[in-house]
């Protein structure tokens, strides 16, 4: 039987009419939660992405501030921006864009953004707080977005044995340890790891974040497993261009018990949960108590 397609477009829709009210509930307390976006350079796929991040913000009933610098802009510029958002009232997440130009040290500007306001979830302060299970923590968005499209299918994910493969920073290393959360027993694998497929194979539960087109394969899946697929890949295909991602999509539907597609998939989900961390942000830096 073919898998059941985890929709995240009509998921993350439905997440963002609900946090619309709740900003409108938030209003109340006559703040409005607000996102600045820092991007740096001309790259169109993130200059894309900071268009539909802006236009969904104001959907929401946020204030969005765009921030836009020239590739060749210092480490010091930007140290100095992120320094005035801090300290500005009226922005409660702030968002540097990645990629950034090799010049700057991503690490070192990232540490600088406040952890109050790091709604990326990528300060160390807020990496420990997962790791630590604190409920103040800033969780970044693409794991929280797998978790949510995992538990549209399974709402208790106790005792599955989860694979995450990838261990980056901003995708595996926060979904390890939200898995972890959930009860799960985790395996993260990565580019030094003997046999994926056959870890793959044991696996209820498998997230690919790699950056490796259509890496896992129909014959690595056991039949009924959940099956998340992070990775985005822009190919080229008649006359245009079509998008893929971590997972060869056709084989695994006709063993998986759940698939996320791509496009349509946790892409939506990231944006979503983008802005939910902006008005837990909000919230948390006005001690006001979930609405
Ligand atoms: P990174 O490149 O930072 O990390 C990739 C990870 O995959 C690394 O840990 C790497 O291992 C591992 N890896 C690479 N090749 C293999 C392999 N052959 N076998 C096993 N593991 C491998 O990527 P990100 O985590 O930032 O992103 C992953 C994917 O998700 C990308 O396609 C990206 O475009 C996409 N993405 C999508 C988002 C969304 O909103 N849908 C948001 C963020 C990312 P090692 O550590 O050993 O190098």
């Amino acid at each position: 039987m073919a898998a059941r397609i985890i929709d995240g477009k009509t998921t993350a829709a439905g997440l963002l009419a609900e946090l619309k009210e709740k900003v409108e509930a938030f209003g109340k307390t006559g703040r409005t939660p607000g996102l600045a976006v820092v991007l740096v350079g001309n790259d169109p796929a993130s200059a894309v992405y900071v268009r539909a991040k802006a236009r969904q913000t104001v959907e929401a009933g946020m204030r969005s501030f765009e921030h836009r610098l020239p590739e060749d802009v210092s480490q010091d510029q930007l140290m100095r921006l992120v320094e005035t958002l801090n300290h500005d009232f009226a922005v409660d997440g702030i968002l540097v864009q990645l990629p950034l130009p090799p010049h700057i040290d991503a690490a070192a500007l990232l540490s600088a953004v406040d952890p109050a306001k790091d709604v990326d979830g990528f300060h160390p302060i807020n990496a420990g707080r997962l790791a630590t299970g604190d409920a103040r923590a800033l969780t970044p968005c693409t794991p929280l977005g797998c978790i949510h499209l995992l538990k549209c299918v399974e709402a208790d994910l106790t005792g599955a044995h989860a694979l995450v493969i990838g261990r980056s920073n901003i995708v595996g290393k926060p979904l390890g340890q939200l898995l972890l959360g959930e009860n799960c027993t985790v395996t993260i694998a990565h580019s030094r790891t003997r046999d994926v497929a056959e870890l793959c194979r044991a696996a209820d539960i498998v997230i690919a974040a790699t950056g490796q087109p259509e890496m896992v394969r129909g014959d690595w899946i056991k039949r009924g497993a959940l099956v998340i697929d992070v990775g985005i890949h822009r190919i080229a295909a008649n006359n245009g261009h079509r998008v893929i991602g971590d997972v060869a999509f056709d084989e695994v539907r006709d063993r998986a018990g759940a698939i996320t597609p791509v496009p349509g998939g946790v892409g939506p989900m990231t944006i979503a949960y983008l802005l939910q961390n902006t008005l837990k942000a909000a919230r948390q830096r006005s001690g006001v108590a979930a609405i």
